[in-house]
């Protein structure tokens, strides 16, 4: 069985074709700069070189038609008819109360993943176009959503509830959520299988550090709490994303500055975290760089992003009395040898003991950078957030 997982955004587009006998990846590619003249489409097939297409691509249903042909191309493509291609999984950002597992996509779901339009309305939206456009291409295929919240719903009232009148929760839903669900259950489970131990026995701590980064306290394989809240704006400190604040910060800054709801929300989102400290750049290996030479913002910046993601850790070791295993992954946590050691190196205390050369190997592959006598093994998973997604269509439609 194929299976094309699609995570589309609103004018970005990615797709991986899957085959499920061995969990290989067929083809994948991006569609950016969708609704313009010139969108670019770059697309590889295992064993092919990359090709890279401008074309006038205005809307997604448009973008899917591409992929497509794509995929059938004689020369470039992985398949010869669409028939090859037996369901769709789609990434979904917010399935808000309703979700708490994936499912396959019907008017029902449809109505539902709109209503949450309100709790996402930079991602469901674009989801949306994204089913949509599949239908419109790919009429009667099942199509199943997998969404980045539903892993979290297993958090008790005690932990997703904010101490603010409970009607706002009751009316709005105001409440926490916690995001990159997908990769933090891949993730636990990996790490369980690495260390060949049941899930159900463990106390983890998952850190999903990328561009947006957040951490998850699991145990028996259940989420009990995590940094993200009602948007993915709250927790850790991030690449343009403050992270948790005083809230009396945004009324005290809009009247400072004159600023509006929107002008607040976007200095949060898009102008704070390592941007606003460093000055450089949201991208850690800049920050890094520009540290190693000297610069006074750059190691300001390191230092309170990493001090930040430190006491969540020591906050969740508390919330569930213990800590089994610490388990970083996403494009920092996988690769800066930096972060990883300078926060396991003040994490003594727990009984973390960093083996300061296995931290050091740069790899893909899974792996413990704890030392043997460790009492919490540390260990590095790559994310894979697409094959959960293929994984879950599977499960659904076979
Ligand atoms: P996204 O949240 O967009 O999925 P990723 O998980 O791909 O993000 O992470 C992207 C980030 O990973 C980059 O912004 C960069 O800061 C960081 N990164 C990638 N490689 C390195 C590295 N070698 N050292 C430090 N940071 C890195």
């Amino acid at each position: 069985m194929n299976i094309l997982v699609i995570n589309a955004g609103s004018s970005s587009l990615k797709y991986q074709l899957y085959s499920m006998l061995d969990e290989s990846v067929l083809s994948k590619g991006r569609v950016e700069r969708i609704g313009m003249e010139t969108a670019i489409l770059t697309h590889e097939t295992a064993g092919k070189p990359e090709i890279r297409e401008v074309n006038e691509i205005l809307d997604h249903t448009t973008a899917i038609r591409k992929v497509l042909e794509m995929l059938l191309h004689k020369e470039h493509g992985s398949i010869r008819a669409v028939s090859e291609i037996n369901a769709v999984g789609h990434r979904v950002v917010h399935g808000g109360e309703v979700f708490s597992s994936s499912v396959i996509v019907t008017d029902e779901v449809k109505r539902e993943i709109k209503k949450l339009f309100d709790l996402a309305p930079l991602h469901n939206p674009a989801h949306m176009m994204g089913i949509d456009a599949i239908e419109i291409n790919l009429a009667a295929i099942l199509q199943v959503v997998v969404f980045d919240t539903a892993f979290h719903q297993s958090m008790p009232a005690k932990s997703y509830l904010y101490p603010i009148p409970m009607s706002l929760y009751h009316k709005h839903k105001v409440r926490r959520y916690g995001f990159h669900g997908t990769s933090h259950e891949y993730v636990s489970r990996r790490a369980a299988a690495f260390i060949e131990k049941p899930l159900d026995e463990l106390k983890l701590i998952t850190c999903h550090i990328g561009n947006g980064a957040s951490c998850a306290a699991i145990v028996n394989g259940q989420t009990l709490d995590t940094s993200m809240g009602l948007t993915p704006l709250e927790g850790l400190m991030m690449g343009t994303r403050s992270g948790d604040l005083d809230p009396a910060i945004v009324p005290y800054t809009m009247g400072k500055e004159d600023l509006t709801l929107n002008e607040v929300n976007s200095m949060l989102n898009k102008h704070s975290g390592l941007i606003a400290i460093s000055g450089i750049s949201s991208d850690m290996r800049e920050v890094e760089k520009a540290m190693g030479e000297g610069d006074k913002n750059a190691k300001l910046a390191f230092e309170m992003y990493e001090y930040r993601l430190r006491k969540y850790i020591g906050a969740y070791v508390a919330a569930m009395n213990g800590l089994d295993v610490l388990i970083f992954t996403a494009g920092v946590g996988e690769n800066s040898v930096l972060l990883r050691q300078t926060v396991c190196r003040q994490l003594t205390f727990f009984g973390v003991e960093l083996d300061e050369e296995l931290n050091q190997v740069r790899s893909s592959q899974e792996r413990r950078i704890s030392t043997s006598q460790s009492k919490v093994q540390v260990l590095v998973i790559p994310t894979n957030e697409e094959l959960m997604i293929a994984r879950e269509t599977y499960r659904l439609v076979k």
